[in-house]
């Protein structure tokens, strides 16, 4: 593969008025890359320049950068402005002194090819560079022209052909480039079209290349999956999802390693759980309460601790505790709270220990019942967090039925909001609408004698083309579940 010929500019876009005027010629046109604001910077650089150009392959991310580490962090960040599927990545370092005398040459930058556009991405909060597509026929100086198709990196105004370098089968990386330097002009060629479908992957990608880790497909429940609850999604977002996707930036944050879930039950509290360790990719560990109760004396407390020094020991990590109120009732010395009191303490005394690390491991508890917790686990430096899960809303049952409903037939005829709003009406919580739903389709199946088909051995695939659950069999589902409720 060859990429055309690659110019880098090199000297101050104010140096001369020629200057100005032909890089201002670059711009939008075809063929040649170049860069600005780059100092007199040696042949090895632009070769190294050149390899990391020639790797790219639409599939990859060149880094430009002083400092991997912090520029690795920014691609992260920035990861949602690549709108091609990063495979790999690859980094360009500048060695010190190769961009001359200046210590401002610092910022970082990522390359990426697209069809056949080199787009470039700041990873500063000053786009600091732009790459323009240059006219080979530019008449900037004859001596100098880059036609398309050549191997040439134009040096403060010289070309230097880069022969057999554009061929070579493992590139080595390349370079780095200034801050400050041309900030305003420079974002006039930044050239990004941002394309959902790769933010997501591309997250984690970056985030796996970044930490040598192999990228896994993930499965199970996602934000997306749950309904009602975006404001507790966006807190939880806020103090885990963040924290533990970029924990450079919350470094010297005393984070909420201990959140409580509380509200009704069957509204989506264990969900949130999973869905928290599937978005951030943490470890999950999920318990009930009860599990920690025991008659031997001491191996309650034994448990709870084995419990953190698990999620300690596995780190980044979700750990959920259903039911917390069977262990952590309010103490209060009476006979009945002689047992459960060590219990407590001893899970106060955890988290008084964890909240006092760094160490990215979120405890989650959840309860039907808040008012029996003993308020000193409630009170910040414990579970200090606290969410409130609710019925949803008729709102929310919107959500939640949109949720459960895709995929399957649905006739024409049926509608959500009336539907919906006969649940709010009932109360309906999020696995009541799961289960209608469900249950919707059972009696689909069943008046269009689909059973009896299945059992004859008949059932055909134009068969399952028919099924299309109709407004009388919600109806039907949703009345059982009131009963149900009563
Ligand atoms: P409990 O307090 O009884 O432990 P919970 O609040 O933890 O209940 P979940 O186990 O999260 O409830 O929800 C049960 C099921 O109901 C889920 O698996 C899902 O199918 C459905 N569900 C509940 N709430 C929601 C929601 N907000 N969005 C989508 N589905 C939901």
């Amino acid at each position: 593969m060859r990429v055309g010929a690659v110019g880098i500019n090199c000297g101050y876009y104010s140096k001369s008025r020629n200057i100005k005027q032909y890089r201002n010629n670059l711009i939008n046109k075809t063929d040649t890359v170049s860069f600005r604001g780059l100092f007199s910077s040696g042949p090895d650089l632009s070769t190294r320049f050149a390899y990391g150009l020639e790797a790219l392959d639409g599939q990859s991310v060149l880094v430009v950068t002083s400092n991997e580490e912090s520029s690795n962090m920014m691609l992260e960040l920035y990861a949602d402005k690549i709108d091609i599927p990063v495979m790999k990545k690859y980094t360009l370092l500048v060695k010190p002194g190769e961009l001359k005398n200046r210590d401002d040459l610092s910022a970082n930058f990522a390359i990426f090819k697209k069809d056949k556009d080199y787009n470039i991405l700041s990873l500063a909060d000053n786009p600091i560079i732009g790459i323009q597509v240059a006219n080979p026929k530019d008449e900037f100086n004859e001596k100098n022209r880059i036609f398309s198709g050549e191997k040439k990196v134009l040096i403060d105004g010289v070309a230097i052909d880069t022969g057999e370098l554009f061929y070579s089968e493992k590139p080595k990386f390349v370079f780095n480039t200034p801050k400050n330097y041309y900030a305003d002009s420079a974002k006039r060629y930044l050239t990004l079209n941002t394309v959902n479908e790769f933010k997501d992957f591309n997250k984690r990608t970056i985030s796996a290349l970044n930490s040598s880790k192999k990228v896994e497909p993930k499965t199970g429940f996602r934000f997306s999956d749950i309904g009602g609850l975006d404001s507790v999604i966006e807190t939880l977002k806020k103090y885990v999802v963040r924290p533990i996707n970029y924990p450079q930036v919350f470094e010297n944050i005393r984070l909420n390693k201990g959140i409580l879930l509380w509200g009704p039950p069957r509204c989506g509290k264990t969900l949130l759980g999973k869905a928290l360790a599937n978005e951030t990719g943490a470890k999950y560990s999920e318990y009930n309460a009860n599990e920690f109760k025991s008659s031997t004396l001491g191996s309650s407390e034994a448990s709870i601790r084995e419990m953190f020094k698990k999620a300690v020991a596995n780190a980044p990590s979700i750990t959920f505790i259903d039911e917390i109120d069977s262990i952590a009732k309010k103490r209060d010395g009476s006979s009945n709270s002689r047992f459960d009191d060590p219990m407590v303490n001893q899970l106060l005394g955890c988290m008084s220990d964890l909240e006092k690390t760094k160490t990215p491991a979120f405890i989650i508890a959840a309860t039907n019942r808040k008012d029996l917790l003993d308020p000193a686990l409630v009170a910040s430096g414990r579970f200090g967090l606290h969410l409130e899960v609710p019925i949803p809303d008729e709102k929310g049952l919107k959500q939640i039925f949109n949720i459960h409903i895709k995929d399957k037939p649905v006739m024409q005829n049926v509608s959500v909001d009336e539907l919906t709003r006969m649940m709010s009406l009932h109360k309906f919580n999020g696995s009541d609408v799961a289960e209608a739903i469900t249950n919707a389709y059972f009696n689909a199946l069943e008046r269009l004698s689909m059973f009896e088909k299945m059992d004859n051995r008949t059932f055909t695939y134009a068969d399952l083309q028919k099924i299309a659950i109709s407004k009388e069999d919600f109806h039907l589902a949703m009345q059982k579940i009131v009963r149900q409720k009563i």
